[in-house]
């Protein structure tokens, strides 16, 4: 077991909090849990965990107390109650939630004499543990910069910022990324299955395609900061024909053309808009302002 300082307890033993509490516990550290279903306590508790019997238990118990229920009202249900045990302690909420949220609730921490950090988990629950796994975090550098070490037994631990909305806002906008990409992908998948081209041999090609885009998104990102697009690699006009190519053989195919058909309204839109001969990154203009290119 750790010294006391490296007392850590956790609220919430869902999915997620479960397997935060389990790594914390492998860790060495001395580990509180609690859950409005004490049930699912059981096996932490068998392999060392302290049961806390009420939340003020859980709070009492550690210095640092990490918080991973369903949503922020779950949160304030259990935490409202026994906010003044706050005093003097960090709360890492890793509880789901907006931006709007993490404000509200770092004042809220702030108004107890507590200090906050607000987090989002980059992976899903056999994740955690992983040194490869991201956590993002913001709010409170100096609670971040005391407890790096324990968050770091969690994963990666990458602190954005004092806004502490930003962890939620990279959340939201990283599974933006993620599901536009797996629908992508799955879109290519029936594309090719309608061909029998089996997913597990188009993966590995399209695994490494992506690797191809992640450098067009290191070029495009300067010129989107710089809000200037020279379309010196690949124009929007030949996307725009290129992409008919796409729309194509999946309606010979029987297959859903949703999605493609966003992407080249979007295209057209950049292009009405004067960026037929700029770069793909031009289509950020359409994104941020829905009015152009309409
Ligand atoms: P989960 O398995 O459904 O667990 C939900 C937890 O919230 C349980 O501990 C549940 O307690 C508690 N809870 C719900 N309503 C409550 C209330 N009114 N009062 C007190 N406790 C309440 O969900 P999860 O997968 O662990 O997710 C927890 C958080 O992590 C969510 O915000 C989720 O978005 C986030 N997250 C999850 C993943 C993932 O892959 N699972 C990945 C990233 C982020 P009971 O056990 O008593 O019901």
């Amino acid at each position: 077991m750790r010294s006391d300082h490296l007392a850590v307890s956790v609220i919430g033993l869902g999915s997620m909090g479960s397997a935060l509490a389990s790594v914390l516990l492998e860790q060495g550290y001395e580990t509180t849990v609690w859950n409005r279903s004490a049930h699912k306590a059981q096996s932490l508790v068998d392999r060392g965990a302290r049961l806390a019997a009420t939340p003020a238990e859980a709070v009492a118990a550690s210095p640092l107390i990490i918080a991973c229920v369903l949503d922020y009202e779950a949160l304030h249900t259990v935490l409202d109650p026994v906010a003044r045990l706050l005093a003097g302690k960090v709360l890492v909420n890793l509880t789901s939630g907006s931006p709007e949220q993490a404000h509200q609730t770092i004042a809220w921490a702030r108004s107890h004499s507590a200090d906050y950090l607000d987090g989002a988990i980059m992976t899903t629950p056999p994740g955690v543990g992983s040194p490869e796994m991201m956590f993002l975090y913001s709010g409170s550098a100096a609670a971040f910069e005391a407890h790096r070490p324990t968050l770091a037994a969690l994963g990666d631990p990458l602190y954005l910022g004092a806004d502490p909305g930003l962890a939620s806002l990279y959340d939201a906008a990283l599974l933006g990324l993620m599901w536009s990409t797996m629908t992508g992908w799955l879109h290519g998948t029936a594309l090719v299955g309608a061909d029998q081209t089996p997913a597990t041999a188009f993966t590995p090609v399209a695994i490494r395609w992506l690797t191809t885009v992640a450098g067009f998104l290191t070029t495009y990102a300067p010129q989107v900061d710089a809000g200037r697009y020279p379309g010196d690699d690949a124009t929007v006009d030949v996307q725009i024909a290129a992409i008919d190519h796409l729309l194509h053989a999946a309606t010979s195919r029987g297959i859903d053309n949703a999605l493609p058909l966003l992407l080249k309204s979007a295209m057209e839109r950049a292009k009405a808009a004067g960026h037929g001969s700029d770069s793909y990154a031009s289509v950020i203009e359409v994104l941020k302002n829905p009015a152009v290119g309409q």
